[in-house]
């Protein structure tokens, strides 16, 4: 007879569990009869011990199926998803969904909220006056028909289980484990009906896995993994030592993603949203690359991804004029700056400190539930390789928290600014890029 002392028992003494035992405990802990501290432990037992390849794939089977009926599996040569792992001034998807779109991909995206001192996809766009992340599924088909993408959040039933799972991992230090973190993510992915997916790995200090060799490893057991459900994806290791683009904050992301959309953005993030959207069209198999990078260049150019991302906002009920005037979208009152005090190269910006900073102004929630401030956060006026002087404005700091706040934010801030006398040797932004026929 099973039990879930004598489950975890196995797994702290590194013996593998069977596809029944791993039933017992996910459907367990979805009847809410196996406690917090049961999966505590089970939790802390795997990131100890691992999984082998066939317990990670019954794990992530069963957590599948404990959202109920899995959405049918989409068949359409042209539909794809993405995923990123999070980090800090990650806006890609919000650059990404709507130039793939204009390519003639579609691109129905479920994301998530900020997520400890990382941002979250659906605050981001909720900072857009009137947006709306709860369309039906029908409104959703249609603007995925129309537009080509569209972005809302998890539809319930999806990712029951690994919703109290995470809840658990994020207060007992399990969330580093890269069994748990594969099965949380794919079984999300797969349970939508999506069978072509793009996972963007970070790694880095901005980021859960903090060395290129473990987000290398996570990449390559997701791709494995949705390749046992019958499914194609392509993994980019990517870096997330320092902020990507210069804003840092909900209302503040959408005016860049819209600079970048008219070609206007900082390099760092119009690089990463072409090689992210070109591996998108590479998964479909209709291009080779040099064919994905010259459409994708001739939609930028064209204003064409802007043109799908006004669509989006006008289809989920946002205020479409934000595109136009990005002085439409909230604005915190309190504005301050950071100077430098000292002369040199600015070497890296710690993306973890600026993450808790933004979070700290009201840009993120410090407990669950809380409500954010859409217009704070941390506008990072310098960026690695640029020279600055004594005096020189590196940062400025919008909220709404009052002076000792601002205070600590612009302290936090400066010291997260490393400058040094010399050039820095320029840090990769993509390490690595696995696919299906790699693993
Ligand atoms: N994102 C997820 O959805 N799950 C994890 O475990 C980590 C990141």
């Amino acid at each position: 007879m099973r039990n879930i002392p004598e489950l975890i028992r196995m797994k702290r003494d590194g013996e593998t569990l069977s596809e029944g035992d791993i039933r017992f405990l996910v459907g367990g802990i979805q009847e809410g009869t196996v406690p917090d501290y049961q999966i505590a432990a089970f939790a802390m037992a795997v990131y100890f011990r691992g999984m082998e390849e066939e317990e990670l794939f019954f794990l992530t089977q069963a957590m599948i199926e404990s959202g109920g009926t899995p959405i049918p599996v989409d068949v359409q040569p042209l539909r794809v998803d993405k995923h990123s792992t999070g980090g800090v001034g990650d806006k890609l998807s919000l650059l990404i969904a709507p130039l793939v779109a204009a390519c003639g991909l579609k691109m129905p995206k479920m994301s998530g909220r900020g997520l400890g001192f990382s941002g979250g996809t659906i605050d981001k766009l909720e900072s857009i006056p009137g947006f709306r992340t709860d369309l039906g599924k029908e409104e959703f088909d249609q603007e995925i028909e129309a537009i080509g993408c569209g972005i809302i959040g998890q539809q319930t039933g999806i990712g029951g289980v690994d919703k109290k799972i995470y809840a658990i991992r994020d207060v007992t230090a399990t969330v580093e484990s890269i069994p748990l973190i594969a099965s949380s993510i794919v079984s999300k992915k797969i349970a939508s009906g999506n069978r072509r997916i793009l996972f963007d790995v970070k790694v880095g200090r901005g980021a859960f896995m903090k060395t290129v060799e473990s987000g290398v490893l996570l990449a390559e057991t997701m791709v494995r993994l949705v390749r046992r459900f019958g499914g194609d994806s392509t993994a980019v290791v990517t870096n997330m030592n320092s902020p990507l683009g210069h804003a840092v904050g909900n209302a503040l992301e959408i005016k860049e993603v819209v600079e970048c959309l008219k070609g206007e953005g900082p390099e760092d993030l119009m690089e990463l949203s072409l090689v992210l959207s070109k591996e998108l069209l590479l998964l479909t198999g209709q291009w080779d690359e040099a064919g994905a990078s010259e459409l994708l260049q001739k939609k930028l150019k064209g204003l064409e991804g802007l043109k799908r991302f006004t669509d989006m906002i006008r289809f989920q009920h946002g205020n479409e004029g934000i595109v136009e005037d990005t002085d439409r979208l909230p604005h915190s009152p309190i504005i301050f700056k950071v100077f430098s005090e000292k002369r040199g190269y600015v070497h890296s910006i710690d993306a973890e400190a600026i993450g808790r900073s933004s979070v700290l102004l009201g840009a993120g929630r410090m407990q669950k539930d809380e409500s954010i401030d859409p217009g704070a956060g941390i506008y990072l006026v310098r960026k690695p390789g640029d020279v600055v002087a004594v005096g020189d404005l590196l940062a400025i700091g919008y909220g709404r928290k009052g002076e000792e706040v601002s205070l600590e934010v612009s302290e936090t801030v400066r010291k997260a600014i490393g400058i040094l006398d010399g050039p820095p040797k320029i840090e990769p932004l993509v390490y690595k890029v696995i696919r299906s026929v790699d693993v």
